[in-house]
């Protein structure tokens, strides 16, 4: 199908995207990689009176990587960052999820933000933004404002944007010393939306227990769902953990549906084996360890 109409505006500077953005109100949509607005206009799920592309604004596409976290552009591609050796140095987990979303072709046009204004409970970036306790910065013509992830997904497929707001960057902060995570998901063809998927990260402390561990899980919520499993990985040392019974208080605490993909009890099955898969490689890397 071929989109509904809409006027185009292709703006040069930030300052121009945001005027267009004001005076479009509830009626403009942002253009980015385009690889869920443009499908979604395809199919007629949307139909925005003004489109926004924001592709020829200059200073967007940045990748600041340091040691309290990634900074990551509203142009820096999928691509880009799954790249980038110093976003991977500071934060292994991008790399890891990235390599998770679609296939190579769609990576390298879709955008990080892009994905996170998108709110697809089913995609991969947000639940790194929420698993990490990230935020998103929206500008506008009045000004900015840093939102953080627990304030940011609102609901399946929605956001904090406000109508007249650009997210210019999205902050994902670096973890302490002696952390390590990993990303599994079953999708039914690599680079399909995943059937479930765990995020985990876990932080260990100097006598090589667990200090803190927590997971994201994707496509069993209508937003990433986190659990902080740190109190039921008990006082023991990491290496003898049982991941199992940890990833069961995940199993528990989800709360899927069920569609024509799975049903809700094999995406609550699933998310407590991806659990402990997830937990377990991330104290494994924890502790400088390959899994
Ligand atoms: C076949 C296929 C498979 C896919 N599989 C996966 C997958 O497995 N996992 C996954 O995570 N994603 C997947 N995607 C989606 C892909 O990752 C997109 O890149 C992403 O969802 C949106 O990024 P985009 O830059 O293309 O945004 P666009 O399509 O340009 O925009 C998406 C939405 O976000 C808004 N928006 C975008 N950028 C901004 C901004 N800076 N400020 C305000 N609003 C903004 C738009 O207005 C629109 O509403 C898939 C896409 C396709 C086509």
């Amino acid at each position: 199908m071929k989109p509904p109409p809409f006027d185009y505006h292709g703006p040069v500077t930030l300052g121009e995207a945001l005027d267009v953005l004001a005076e479009a109100g509830p009626g403009g949509k942002v253009l980015a990689g385009g690889q869920s607005l443009i499908p979604l206009l395809n199919m007629r799920l949307a139909a925005p009176a003004h489109i926004v592309d924001v592709n020829r604004v200059p200073g967007l596409d940045g990748i600041e990587a340091g040691p309290v976290g990634v900074r990551v552009g509203a142009l820096a591609r999928h691509a880009a960052v799954e790249r980038s050796p110093q976003a991977a140095a500071v934060l292994p987990l991008l790399r890891q999820a990235l390599r998770l979303v679609a296939h190579p072709v769609i990576r390298n046009r879709g955008t990080v933000v892009g994905s996170l204004v998108h709110a697809d409970p089913a995609a991969e970036m947000p639940a790194v933004l929420a698993l990490l306790g990230g935020s998103v910065r929206l500008a506008s013509r009045d000004g900015e404002r840093e939102v953080p992830a627990a304030e940011f997904f609102t609901g399946p497929m929605e956001s904090a944007v406000r109508p007249g707001e650009l997210a210019v960057s999205a902050f994902f902060p670096a973890l302490p010393p002696r952390s390590g995570t990993a990303f599994h998901e079953v999708a039914r063809r690599h680079g399909d939306y995943a059937v479930a998927g765990v995020a985990a990260a876990v932080t260990l402390g100097e006598d090589l227990r667990v200090a803190a561990a927590r997971v994201a899980c994707v496509s069993v919520g209508p937003v990433p769902v986190v659990v902080d499993v740190t109190p039921a990985c008990g006082p023991g040392p990491a290496a003898g953990a049982d991941w199992e019974a940890v990833a069961g208080a995940v199993r528990d605490r989800v709360d899927p549906e069920g569609d024509i993909h799975a049903t809700a009890d094999y995406r609550r099955h699933l998310t407590g084996v991806l659990a402990a898969r997830a937990l377990r490689d991330a104290a494994f890397a924890a502790r400088g360890e390959e899994s």
